[in-house]
């Protein structure tokens, strides 16, 4: 049962074939005994689990049950979780219990489902191989001395290694399609707006948007129909009709144009790389559907803006934690000053600082202009650039990133080439898009994945897309061999 997936393990709670307390002992039992290995888990809430799955089996034998009820499901350490704790990665929050649930916790614990835990990632989502959290690096579930991708690389790992059939994560700049790829299951982020940010604590607001792990495309769909909708709570939310994900998962791609960036497979793309996604697209074309060379001419800009405005936003969302408001507080403060100066240097990690910096330089007076403002600009190019692609192709098709994962450490003193492994996603971000990765083949036996990108809300597209090509290969359905 631990391998099976979400649509899967529906079935069977529905057919009574296993009660959710069972599933959930296993999961737990899985988790115990291997997560010291990966060190995928922040928090492992056992107790709480295996009451709300006694609630789920009780709603299950009654006929109550969403389809959802009494599956289990880990919550990235970013999301709001009421009575338990919730770190965020950092020393910051190492002692925080939240007082309320996120609203995406609330949607899938009013479906029934069970929280195994919360999930390890970089520190306030910064990073890109989740090396950067207070709470330990977390390892690649094929291969342990490699990275599993950041930030939300506790999630990936924990679906990748079979000790939850499903995790939530968020995108800033490719957090879920990122670590995705490099732990070889399916992610999806969903368009900026259509899934709320209340409790989902800050990163870089305009383009933070929380989304999903899972084994299967189809487990996505049946999973972002409960996470998405309109939240009052989020001023940013988007009051659009939730569409059913699931609905149209089998329709016939036949005559959906693919369009492939030419900015994206240039000769500094890896040849084994290029030839896993020309394979990917090809399967494509067999089902009918027609490729298009496509140019997002300002890519290049894509990560320079993105690290000017991530940390501009960055140092005005984490002015929160200075001890007082929120947070780690020093011992023995002599003065308000050195109250603040010595809470946030002991509370923040090293990323975490860098950021807070160069967000603060970009932002103050007389570079405003020079830096904040031009990378806005430069977002509005990036965006026109999609805005035309879709005019031509329904979907855009690529790399999710420029390799397969690295080893731990390989990066760590080295910002510039770690901010580079997003050189695929970030773009999607700065334009609010929708977008997924999918397993899409191995390179030297590691995983590597296809990215999806789709115009605003047509997750349903991309949900289709990704599905059917899992209808007729089978890289989603590998399993790394030491779990
Ligand atoms: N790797 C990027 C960063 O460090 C993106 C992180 C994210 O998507 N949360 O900012």
């Amino acid at each position: 049962m631990w391998n099976k997936t979400v649509a899967e393990l529906s079935r069977a709670l529905q057919n009574k074939a296993i009660s959710s307390v069972e599933l959930t002992t296993l999961f737990l039992a899985r988790i115990k005994q291997h997560d010291h290995k990966i060190n995928s888990f922040i928090t492992v809430t056992d107790e709480l689990a295996l009451n709300q799955a006694l609630d789920a089996d009780k709603k299950i034998a009654t006929g109550q049950a969403h389809p959802l009820t009494g599956i289990p499901i880990a919550h990235k350490d970013i999301f709001c979780t009421k009575g338990v704790k919730t770190t965020c990665g950092s020393k910051m929050l190492d002692n925080f219990t939240s007082p309320y649930d996120a609203t995406v916790v609330e949607h899938f614990k009013a479906a029934g489902m069970v929280m195994v835990g919360k999930t390890n990632m970089d520190e306030f989502a910064m990073g890109s191989s989740n090396e950067n959290s207070f709470y330990g690096p977390v390892k690649n579930p094929w291969d342990l001395e490699r990275v599993p991708g950041g930030s939300s690389g506790g999630s990936a790992a924990a679906v990748a290694a079979s000790f939850a059939p499903a995790s939530t994560g968020t995108d800033t700049g490719g957090s879920i399609r990122q670590p995705a790829a490099l732990s070889g299951i399916s992610g999806i982020k969903p368009t900026y707006g259509r899934v709320s940010r209340y409790g989902m604590i800050a990163f870089a607001s305009s383009l933070d948007q929380g989304g999903l792990f899972a084994k299967t495309a189809e487990d996505l769909g049946l999973l972002l129909n409960v996470m998405a909708g309109h939240d009052a709570r989020d001023s940013t939310s988007i009051d659009e009709p939730v569409p059913n994900y699931t609905a149209t998962l089998n329709q016939p791609i036949k005559g959906l144009r693919i369009g492939l960036p030419k900015e994206f497979f240039n000769p500094n793309l890896d040849s084994k790389m290029a030839a896993v996604i020309e394979t990917a697209v090809k399967e494509y074309e067999k089902q009918g559907a027609t490729l298009h060379e496509i140019s997002l001419p300002n890519s290049a800009l894509a990560i320079p803006a993105y690290y000017v405005i991530a940390p501009a936003e960055c140092s005005s969302n984490l002015a929160r934690f200075d001890g007082v408001r929120f947070g780690h507080r020093c011992k023995d403060p002599v003065d308000l000053e050195d109250l603040y100066k010595r809470s946030r240097s002991e509370g923040f990690g090293k990323e975490v600082i860098r950021r807070i910096m160069i967000g603060t330089f970009a932002l103050s007076s007389g570079y405003y202009n020079a830096h904040y403002l031009k990378a806005a600009q430069i977002r509005h190019l990036i965006r026109d650039d999609f805005h035309r692609a879709f005019n031509e192709v329904d979907v855009i098709m690529g790399p999710t990133t420029p390799g397969p994962a690295f080893k731990l450490g390989e990066r760590t003193n080295d910002p510039i080439s770690m901010y580079l492994s997003d050189i695929y996603t970030i773009a999607v971000n700065l334009a609010e898009l929708p977008a997924l990765s999918i397993p899409a083949g191995f390179i030297d036996n590691l995983p590597v994945g296809l990215q999806l990108i789709g115009n605003r809300f047509d997750e349903v597209r991309l949900l289709n897309m990704a599905h059917r090509y899992q209808q007729c290969t089978d890289w989603h359905l590998n399993i790394p061999g030491d779990f």
